[in-house]
């Protein structure tokens, strides 16, 4: 039998479990207790394919990974905290970013499911600052007013898979 196949929300779950995320102080180190390399990195399969557990945060809660990711937190490689991360070739964007506000920025698929998973244990405020957005759409989110649509075609995409194989 053809080894079952995850959706990405299950995924996403599975990898935000293995942060150990202090939740009274998020600004801590979110050391990752999965699979360690030799290197000090983390490790984790998503969407069939292995990434370093620093790259895939990055991924998932800040954007597009144009090359490096990099650490501010210089000797803890397990380190996922989303603002102790940051791209390698991308410091003048990403200042520019800090000082855009939070008003209206679009957040992916992704992202949202993280925040999905992360709510219940993250207040609101906590979800805002992490993922640079306003509180009022960290409550859409997590009231499925916004991309309800999106998380289920996860879903269906994957059974279609299944179906497939
Ligand atoms: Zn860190």
């Amino acid at each position: 039998m053809a080894r079952q196949i995850k959706t990405d929300e299950q995924s996403i779950d599975e990898f935000v479990n293995l942060l150990a995320v202090d939740f009274d102080n998020p600004d801590y180190c979110w050391t990752f207790s999965g699979t360690i390399l030799v290197s000090g990195y983390g490790r984790f399969r998503f969407q069939q394919k292995d990434w370093r557990a620093h790259r895939l945060a990055y991924h998932l809660f800040v954007g597009d990974i144009d090359n490096d990711v990099l650490h501010k937190c210089i000797g803890n490689r397990r380190c996922c905290n989303p603002l102790h991360l940051y791209g390698g070739d991308n410091i003048d964007n990403q200042d520019d970013r800090a000082t855009q506000g939070r008003a209206g920025r679009k957040i992916n698929m992704y992202q949202a499911t993280c925040i999905k998973s992360l709510s219940g244990l993250v207040s609101n405020n906590t979800l805002a600052c992490w993922f640079n957005i306003s509180r009022r759409q960290v409550n859409n989110i997590r009231r499925d007013k916004q991309w309800y649509r999106a998380v289920d075609n996860v879903i269906q995409t994957d059974l279609g898979m299944e179906n497939a194989t």
